[in-house]
């Protein structure tokens, strides 16, 4: 076994983009104690799990001893945080380590979450508690699961300091996460102002060839990450995602969902439900995401102007041509995937099923994993989730003579997702009792979300109707 110290990082973002990070080492961890690891990740990247566990593995994982291959730094970027723009975020308290090359020639970032405070802190404490850490495994790795573009989680690291919140101290711990890599719309928005054209030049470049090879142009680039985040955000709604907290700097380039912070799933299908407690308008509520999506592309497009075309206005006029693009993309997406969430072919149908859910908003992932006993010739279950069932019937008819396929249906409706009632559960035992055992249950059962296995039954339920309402909260 070859020691931790010798993983062999590659450092391209460092290499290539200078400008754009700042050299920077983690905080100590006094008594760094490993909560999870995702021995599955660490084998597609090429890492020996036995090596993350050791006193080496564990110090990689948060940042306090690196390999000589691996440059730890904070990224820079800037960002619109509902609505307003702020000319310098960057990672306060995070680090990317460098980049993995799988076995398969994949490229993915190392980025540790929690690791100090950095240049970029402004007023915060660089930490992070092991409860947000843990939550943002979860979900990560249940969307990976549920086969949306995602950073996942490779480990937390409690690192034997309390963090103080609000809510009093906590664990503080350190995830350790990847991605294909950490570019964000505000990374081009914080090279745009610069106004240092040859560094914004070089990253567009960058972006294409680790993201858009196909791209041949700035223009095209923007063209490629539009469409890509309209087929993320439609694959968000089809789940009843709610990512919380849509500013563009927690929009990535490469069109993985990034920076599971206040996030939830709907129980109810509501479009206007929303749970971050910051978020006071709902301006990121689950059915405003994908016109979040578009107004956060067209600040990529701004940012983008000085390398579209040589004057200012034929450049706006070209990003717009592009933006426009985006809804077309999107309701594309969206009933395509519609469409195999009930197993036909004909759209013709679709008007209804939106109708439906929006006037009865039943729950919206028991409604489509329920929809294929309708298409095996039991209405009951599917019929029971409606507070009127009469509602469905005309529907239900002219669905079953299109003739759905029920068994390509259960394979893209999961019956379980992470259900906030029971991600709050696992994470009150393992942050309040120190037990991991719900944690790991929650995590095994996510890992297969579209096989229904009998004894799970609780996971695949709602919270109860005297549940009190679930609100996420910032202190992350
Ligand atoms: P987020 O909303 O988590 O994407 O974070 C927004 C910005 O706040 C980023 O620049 C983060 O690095 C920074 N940030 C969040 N929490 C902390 C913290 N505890 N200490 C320092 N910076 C933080
Ligand atoms: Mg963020």
């Amino acid at each position: 076994m070859t020691a931790a110290t010798e993983i062999a990082f590659e450092n391209t973002f460092v290499r290539d983009l200078d400008g754009l990070f700042v050299p920077w080492q983690a905080a100590p961890a006094p008594d760094p104690r490993l909560v999870l690891l995702n021995e599955s990740l660490a084998r597609e990247l090429g890492l020996d799990p036995a090596q993350l566990r050791t006193p080496d593995g564990l110090a990689l994982l948060t940042g306090t001893a690196v390999p000589d291959s691996a440059t730890t730094v904070a990224q820079a970027y800037a960002g619109h945080q509902f609505g307003n723009y702020s000319p310098r975020l960057g990672d306060g308290r995070a680090l990317l380590v460098g980049e993995l090359v799988a076995p398969d020639g994949t490229r993915r970032d190392l980025h540790l979450k929690g690791s100090g405070r950095t240049p970029f802190a402004r007023g915060g404490d660089g930490k992070a508690p092991l409860g947000p850490m843990l939550r943002e495994y979860v979900i990560s790795e249940a969307m990976h699961a549920l086969g949306v573009p995602s950073t996942r989680s490779l480990a937390v690291v409690a690192t034997g300091e309390p963090v103080l919140r609000e809510r009093g101290p906590e664990p503080g711990a350190v995830l350790a996460r990847t991605a294909a890599s950490h570019l964000r719309v505000g990374t081009f928005q914080f090279a745009a102002a610069t106004g240092d054209t040859a560094l914004l030049r070089r990253l567009a470049e960058y972006a294409v060839a680790r993201h858009h090879p196909g791209a041949s142009s700035p223009r095209e680039l923007y063209r490629a990450v539009i469409t890509a985040q309209a087929e993320l955000v439609a694959r968000w709604m089809q789940i009843g995602f709610v990512h919380g907290v849509m500013n563009t700097d927690n929009m990535t380039i490469s069109g993985e969902t990034i920076d599971y912070g206040p996030c939830a799933f709907l129980d109810a299908h509501d479009p206007a439900t929303w749970f971050s407690s910051i978020d006071s308008g709902g301006r990121y509520a689950y059915g405003n995401q994908p016109g979040i999506a578009q107004w956060n592309l067209a600040r990529f497009g701004e940012a983008l102007l000085p390398l579209l075309a040589d004057s200012q206005d034929e450049a706006v006029e070209l990003a717009t041509e592009e933006l426009t693009g985006f809804a077309d993309s999107y309701l594309a997406a969206r009933d395509r995937g519609y469409l195999a969430k009930i197993g036909v072919g004909t759209p013709e149908l679709l008007g209804g099923l939106f109708a439906l859910l929006a006037d009865q908003r039943p729950d919206h992932t028991l409604f489509f994993r329920r929809l294929s006993d309708a298409a095996r010739g039991d209405t009951g279950p599917v019929r029971a989730l409606l507070g009127d069932p009469t509602a469905l019937d005309a529907w239900l008819e002219s669905w079953r003579a299109a003739g759905p396929d029920a068994d390509a249906m259960d394979r893209v409706n999961p019956v379980y997702v992470p259900r906030n009632h029971l991600v709050e559960e696992a994470l009150g035992a393992a942050v309040v009792d120190g037990d991991l055992e719900p944690v790991q249950w929650l995590l095994q059962v996510l890992a297969d979300p579209f096989t229904e296995r009998e004894g799970y039954e609780r996971y695949a339920q709602p919270a109860g109707p005297d549940a009190p309402p679930f609100m996420t909260f910032c202190g992350t």
